[in-house]
């Protein structure tokens, strides 16, 4: 089935829905007095202005578009637009939001019961799981590799929190033994572990990192809002840890085929949902069961975001040989080849393998400075390409960590920036000889 007929049948559904309920005399205040498809026109010319997300030429950031089931299931959702606030207001909704998350927590082998929900983001689970962590140990600091998001910086200083940035390895993990000296100095309550940092994919060693819990008794939060989802291939022993870590965030808005709007936080022990008790005048209730409200911090929440999360994972299982690892598969596979290229590059250098889908590389040259130039003036020229283009993305290393890769070079700067590309798409993978055709086009 193709987008358009998965839409037609999904609105389809809602339609049939809404006529049982018996007709009514629309608003002319809903009727807007202006020329619609002239406006619709002015849109789409409006919207020409995106760069192709969906298309294996877009080999930049962390962006695609949702896979058209989940703009199938959304948009069917979206029309009754219900709130996952409250069962009250999300009758179809709540029910699909709590299979998911047990959906989520199996992934990442947590025992169950746990505790779990949606979020709009990335970024608001993190807060969510750095705030319990702050409530069940206040005063402490949270630990993290300056190489994780730093939305954990940020949320710390919103939260009130001292967060304690420690050094990365030359290739993006954290170093565990810096993680250590600061948790034997004392004063830390939770260490940030990131299975597929933003930016070069590391992945952390996790199931290193368990022997600081169980030593020092600190929390071990997981930060795969990126990376979470590669834990169904099943490749690196650190997702195997996942499950004896305290709490786990995933984006299924980034790795999860999900329009943004859908992120995900999960908690090992459910006694943390005392934490969100709130007692609101305006909640209405018709059930004594728990809402998905009670144990989220945010209020409203987007009922189709769940909706379309439930559809998506019926059509794509958790799995490893088939749906989302399928396709994650297909991602790393893209990953390895375009490396395999580069490896044989004249006019490109990998910077270092790929853990996950993120391939890192750069035009060769002596000096660091030239690198840093020739690889902002590739990015410029492939997406100014009228018949070509090529959508690349940047990455700023420390020299430092440059040197240590590729001692060879000269440096003669404090960071260098690379290129860099997010092959997140399984069609990624067809597409690289392609990739490189133009990458050596563009580098003449
Ligand atoms: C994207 C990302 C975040 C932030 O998530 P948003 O959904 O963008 O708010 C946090 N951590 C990591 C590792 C990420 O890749």
């Amino acid at each position: 089935m193709d987008r358009r007929e998965l839409i037609d049948q999904a609105l389809r559904g809602v339609e049939a829905w809404e006529r049982k309920w018996g007709p009514f005399t629309p608003s002319p205040a809903s009727e807007p007095d202006v020329d619609l498809p002239a406006l619709l026109e002015d849109y789409a010319a409006r919207m020409d202005a995106s760069f192709p997300f969906f298309h294996p030429r877009y080999a930049g950031q962390m962006l695609k578009p949702p896979h058209p089931v989940a703009v199938a299931a959304y948009l069917a959702a979206m029309v009754v637009n219900p709130n996952n606030h409250a069962l009250d207001a999300s009758q179809a909704t709540s029910p699909m939001e709590v299979e998911v998350v047990a959906d989520l927590a199996r992934m990442f082998g947590f025992a169950q019961p746990s505790l779990g929900h949606l979020t709009s983001s990335g970024t608001i689970a993190n807060l969510e799981a750095l705030w319990v962590a702050r409530e069940l140990a206040p005063g402490k600091a949270v630990v993290h590799s300056r190489d994780a998001h730093y939305t954990h910086g940020r949320m710390c200083q919103v939260l009130g929190v001292e967060s304690r940035a420690v050094r990365a390895l030359p290739d993006g993990r954290v170093d565990l033994s810096a993680v250590e000296a600061e948790v034997r100095g004392g004063g830390v309550g939770t260490v940030v572990l990131t299975p597929g940092t933003t930016g070069l994919g590391a992945v952390d060693d996790i199931q290193q990192a368990l022997a600081l819990k169980e030593q020092y008794g600190v929390r071990l939060h997981v930060d795969g809002a990126y990376g979470g989802f590669y834990t169904l291939l099943g490749e690196y022993e650190a997702y195997r840890a996942i499950g004896s870590c305290d709490s786990v965030v995933v984006d299924p808005h980034k790795h999860g085929l999900q329009p943004y709007g859908c992120g995900a936080v999960l908690f090992a022990d459910p006694a943390v949902g005392r934490f969100y008790q709130h007692d609101s005048p305006y909640t209405y209730f018709t059930s004594d069961e728990l809402h998905l409200g009670e144990i989220s911090l945010e209020c409203s929440r987007a009922g189709a975001a769940a909706g379309a999360l439930w559809l998506t994972l019926q059509a794509f299982p958790l799995e490893r040989d088939r749906g989302l690892g399928r396709l994650l598969a297909a991602c790393r596979r893209a990953a390895n080849d375009f490396a395999g290229l580069l490896k044989e590059s004249d006019r490109f250098a990998l910077h270092l393998e790929p853990t996950l889908d993120i391939v890192a590389y750069w035009p060769r040259r002596t000096r660091m400075s030239e690198i840093t130039e020739a690889a902002n003036t590739i990015l410029q020229k492939g997406m100014a390409d009228k018949d070509n283009p090529l959508y690349l993305s940047t990455l700023r290393v420390d020299a430092d960590a440059f040197a240590a890769l590729h001692p060879d070079v000269e440096r003669d700067a404090e960071t260098v920036t690379i290129l860099r590309s997010v092959l997140m798409k399984p069609e990624h993978e067809a597409w690289i000889p392609q990739l490189k055709q133009a990458l050596d086009r563009l580098a003449d």
